[in-house]
């Protein structure tokens, strides 16, 4: 059970309903190269059509100072219309007379996207006369932008207090597949983190290993944890002055329980090269001159029987240099060993976080997932066991 309201608790019927969606699309020249995030609401602006809702579309774009042509949301409408089937009005501003106008035109069912709301500074700063303008716009909010939710702005948290509020089936299958992967995972659960550096990633190792049982550490920033351990790393990137924040998290996870798995083997290159010469050591016996950059079969053959261990996976971060081969092997097995773990009923499995859903998507194991977010920043504040106020906003 969620512990927010869904779509399922509101009626919609002859209602103007605003809708925050994240259409914070890649743009080339006027033309959308990637509609995933399209793709993603569409489902909830069908349904609250389907069901006789007016649907007011609340989004940002990019990051303007004020009002600015180059950011408009216009080209995404036509986009939205297209992948919708149906026509997507267009109101050139997200308050005041053009935007009532346009609300006004709409009959049950129809689909209207409004301008950036970032062209109007009330926005980030959550001005409560700012919200009392969209506010004006609608009759009740539904928020399907998970991914903007970790930021505390008008239309992302102040709308949800100002006016009935729902989680859309977007932010309603987030919600659902985080609180599987963390907040109330079936155990043992394990999490893989890896990535380049540990200094982005210091709040999120603390809070997993305080929730894990099992923590495996990857890529470069399973450097940082070696050197710490006094192990020589030759020329791989390392944070070397984090060596006490390495030891700091490995004394918490001996106060929690949590099993801290590191590379015990590691592919080593002269440099970081597509198709480098490359040779496999043992991590303690790292060449001087050489850089680690994936981990080896060893260590592979360890993350998948912490996987086998597991009946839940979070996962954050490659275990190598997967985008220059072969250095993408370590990552690529095992993530399609979690694939294969999860497509027999063994494995919850979550995924998320900027380069993870790429790597996932390089070695095609994204759809057999239980879950992968595209959210970035949102993700990985909860991962880091923040509370997201677009989400805390929705449960009041
Ligand atoms: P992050 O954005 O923190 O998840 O880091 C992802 C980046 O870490 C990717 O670009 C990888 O190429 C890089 N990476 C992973 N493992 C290594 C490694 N052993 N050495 C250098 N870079 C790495």
């Amino acid at each position: 059970m969620t512990a927010f309201r869904t779509l399922d608790q509101a009626d919609v019927k002859g209602k103007r309903v605003l809708v925050r969606v994240d259409l914070n699309v890649p743009m080339e020249n006027g033309r959308v190269t990637d509609a995933t995030r399209i793709e993603r609401v569409l489902p909830t602006i069908q349904e609250i059509a389907d069901k006789g809702g007016k649907v007011i579309l609340l989004a940002h774009f990019g990051r303007p100072k004020g009002r600015d042509p180059k950011e408009s949301l216009k080209p995404v409408a036509e986009a939205v219309s297209s992948h919708l089937g149906k026509p997507v009005a267009f109101a050139d501003d997200c308050i005041g007379g053009a935007a009532s106008q346009a609300v006004n035109a709409l009959k049950d069912g129809d689909v209207l996207l409004l301008e950036n709301t970032r062209f109007h500074a009330g926005e980030e700063k959550n001005d409560p006369a700012f919200v009392q303008e969209l506010a004006k716009l609608g009759d009740i909010y539904v928020n399907d932008a998970f991914s903007a939710a970790h930021r505390a702005h008008a239309s992302t948290e102040g709308l949800a207090r100002a006016l009935p509020s729902y989680a859309g089936r977007t932010m309603q299958a987030e919600l659902d597949a985080l609180t599987k992967g963390l907040e109330a995972p079936k155990r043992p659960v394990v999490a893989i983190v890896g990535g380049a550096k540990v200094s982005t990633k210091i709040d999120l190792l603390e809070n997993l290993v305080s929730k894990v049982d099992a923590l495996v550490i990857g890529g470069g920033m399973a450097n940082t944890f070696l050197h710490a351990m006094g192990l020589g790393i030759g020329k791989s990137l390392a944070e070397k002055d984090l060596a006490e924040t390495a030891m700091r998290i490995f004394a918490r996870a001996r106060e929690t329980n949590c099993a801290i798995i590191l590379p015990v083997d590691g592919v080593c290159a002269y440099e970081f090269k597509a198709g480098a010469q490359n040779h496999t050591y043992g991590i303690d016996a790292i060449p001087e001159d050489q850089m680690i950059l994936d981990v080896g079969s060893q260590s592979v053959e360890r993350v998948n029987s912490a996987i086998n261990d597991a009946a839940t996976l979070v996962w954050n971060g490659p275990l190598g240099a997967f985008e220059i081969a072969p250095f993408d092997q370590g990552t690529v097995a095992a993530a399609r060993h979690a694939a294969e773990r999860t497509k027999a009923g063994k494995l919850v499995s979550v995924a998320g976080g900027g380069d993870t859903v790429a790597a996932l998507n390089h070695a095609g194991v994204t759809e057999t997932f239980s879950y992968v977010s595209t959210a970035g920043g949102a993700f990985l504040e909860w991962l880091e066991g923040k509370s997201l106020p677009g989400v805390e906003a929705l449960k009041a």
